[in-house]
């Protein structure tokens, strides 16, 4: 039987890991699942709601026992190193991990002998499609920053004519159109705002206009997409030409949602002071990459920032967590995958073959040491 431990998120995170419909699979599959008391409380499952599909609740030392002895650890946000105590050796932890920046935890899940998966690595592959936490959260970002923009901006989304006179409808400005961007341009078209996009994957220009969007054309020379369909770095020439062909845009945009990011670097700064001071007073920039850096100059992800000019900047990162509900229906799905697929259903063991194709992209550690090509150095 393997033993499973919810946790409870930390202050600030409003999802739970695994939701009580993915909690009563998984228990039918030979799990025996243990919830940290209130985990899914502010994503609108309480306690007897996992208590009524089979799932015990523990708290204090009750957790700690859980804790203990479980198999496989589940949360959302990376843990803190005090988090790693008194784990047993060899279980296996699931969790955004941020590995790119938390070097230290890394060390810590190898130093425990811990098998820590970074929910970020997961390979954005056919086969892994459903475990995709990254694309299942982040399309709901793109929906929950159209609806925070319209409850924010000065105007209505739609066009009207009335007999009090006529409203243009909004301008919306996408940069970046991944998962979360194209959300973003479905959210604001059904709003009925006016939607113009850019890219620098060339593919995305049939999507965006499959949208009822225009596609603004900046020719930066060679189609900037690895292999793994992730955006590549521009040179500092690229981003120049990007920012002055934006310019214009920016400046006759309403609203502007900036998601451009480069899988384990900073975000590009697209959003200069010069193309903030042309905008329009009122007008509002949602960064999205805030929390890699960031593709608007000064945005902050504390706190939200007027220019001279009365533009608006909000930081925003995480915006799934307006909708803890249904992010944590999706991501809990993403997770009951991810078990399924490493769980014979005829033993209904747990098994995690090193070199199987997707653990062998998003496992970190196991055995005492790092083993991830990408993070061993
Ligand atoms: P992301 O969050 O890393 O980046 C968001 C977007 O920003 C991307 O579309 C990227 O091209 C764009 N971008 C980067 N630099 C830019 C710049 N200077 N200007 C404008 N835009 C810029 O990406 P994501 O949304 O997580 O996914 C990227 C792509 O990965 C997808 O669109 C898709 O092709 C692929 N993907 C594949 C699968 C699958 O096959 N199962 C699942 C999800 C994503």
């Amino acid at each position: 039987m393997t033993k499973l431990v919810i946790f409870k998120e930390k202050a600030g995170e409003t999802r739970v890991a695994l939701v009580p419909a993915d909690v009563q699979k998984l228990l039918g599959l030979g799990y025996q699942i243990s919830v940290e008391a209130g985990a899914g409380e502010l994503a609108s499952f309480n306690d007897d709601s996992y208590r009524k599909v089979g799932a015990e609740i523990v708290e204090g030392d009750a957790l700690q026992q859980a804790k203990a002895s479980a198999d496989v650890l589940v949360r959302i946000q990376k843990p803190s190193l005090e988090d790693l105590d008194g784990l047993r050796e060899d279980a296996l932890h699931l969790s955004f991990l941020d590995p790119f920046k938390e070097k230290e935890l890394l060390q810590a899940f190898a130093k425990g002998h811990i098998k820590a998966v970074s929910l970020e690595m997961i390979p954005r592959t056919t086969l892994a499609q459903k475990m995709d936490v990254l694309s299942s959260q982040t399309s709901l970002a793109g929906y929950a920053a159209v609806i925070l923009a319209a409850s924010k901006m000065p105007q209505i989304f739609p066009m009207m004519m009335t007999p009090s006179g006529n409203i243009s409808p909004v301008r919306v400005f996408v940069i970046g159109v991944g998962v979360a961007g194209l959300q973003v341009i479905a959210t604001a078209k059904r709003l009925g705002a006016r939607v113009e996009a850019f890219d620098t994957r060339v593919a995305v220009e049939e999507q965006v206009k499959s949208l009822g969007a225009r596609f603004l054309k900046i020719d930066l020379g060679e189609d900037a997409e690895d292999a793994k369909g992730y955006a590549s770095e521009l040179t500092p020439e690229q981003i120049k030409k990007q920012q002055d062909a934006q310019a214009k845009v920016c400046a006759k945009s309403d609203l502007v949602i900036t998601t451009a990011k480069v899988f384990g670097r900073q975000a590009p700064i697209l959003l200069t002071e010069e193309m903030l001071a042309a905008m329009k007073p009122g007008s509002l920039v949602i960064d999205m990459a805030v929390a890699t850096g960031g593709n608007v100059v000064g945005s902050d992800p504390e706190r939200e920032i007027i220019t001279e000019n009365g533009v608006r900047i909000i930081g925003a990162d995480q915006l799934e967590r307006l909708v803890p509900l249904d992010a944590s229906n999706m991501f809990s799905g993403n997770i009951r995958a991810f078990l399924e697929h490493f769980t014979d259903s005829e033993t209904k063991e747990l098994q995690l073959p090193l070199d199987e194709k997707i653990l062998r992209e998003c496992l970190i550690t196991t055995g005492g040491e790092i083993v991830h090509e990408r993070f061993k150095n």
